[in-house]
């Protein structure tokens, strides 16, 4: 499948990251006028101006965030859900927030349409994470901040570990991965330069 070489040639190498991709048919994410497009290695438009990641981004993030069978992970910016599936597969609990009510309604219809029962999406300022379900073992996030937020910092289980792009929006940000220590914060550069739109305080309406 198309998808899986663009994967495995930029570095994804892990068979159940792999695995998860093969279960998860990317058409069902995007709009009807851009599914001939689903598996091409690009980002595509979604509803509300926004747009779904290149798929080898979301294998690389998803790769570099380790997750383990019984990990309870949050995710940052779900879209119509495609990283949030993928989490799925690999996750016992994946809760993904949203700030626009139109996306998130549409990704639990996605989900639900795919019988993926273990996501929960919901609308909110990801900025804030989740603080009734905190701690997380694993937390992603799929929009681009300044630093990684103190409240998802602080949401982290010791041990856990976060994936986040870091910079300025509108230039290339870097991933930066955040493992939490007992003594504080360990800091890793991936150093693999991703463009992702910003992470916007506030929930849009409507
Ligand atoms: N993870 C998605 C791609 C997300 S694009 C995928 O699998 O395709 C980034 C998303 O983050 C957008 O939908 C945007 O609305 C959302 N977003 C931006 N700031 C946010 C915030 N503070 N809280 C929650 N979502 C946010």
């Amino acid at each position: 499948m198309r998808i899986l070489f663009a994967l495995r040639q930029r570095g994804v190498t892990d068979t159940r990251v792999l695995t998860a991709f093969e279960r998860t048919d990317r058409a069902e994410f995007v709009s009807e006028a851009f599914a001939d497009r689903a598996y091409e290695d690009v980002p595509l438009p979604i509803a509300s101006g926004q747009t779904t990641s290149q798929p080898s981004v979301v294998g690389l993030m998803t790769q570099a965030l380790d997750v383990r069978p019984r990990d309870k992970v949050l995710e940052v910016g779900t879209g119509t859900g495609f990283q949030a599936a993928i989490l799925s597969r690999l996750a016992r609990r994946v809760y993904s927030l949203e700030r626009q009510r139109a996306l998130s309604r549409l990704a639990r219809e996605i989900h639900a349409r795919l019988d993926l029962a273990n996501i929960t999406v919901i609308t909110g300022d990801g900025s804030l994470g989740l603080p009734e379900q905190a701690p997380f073992d694993r937390i992603l996030v799929t929009a681009a901040a300044e630093d990684p937020p103190g409240p998802l910092l602080a949401q982290l289980r010791e041990g856990g570990r976060m994936v986040v792009p870091v910079g300025v929006s509108d230039h290339m940000q870097q991933l930066v991965i955040v493992t939490r220590t007992a003594a504080g914060y360990d800091y890793d550069d991936l150093k693999m330069p991703v463009r992702f739109v910003p992470l916007v305080e506030g929930v849009e309406p409507g």
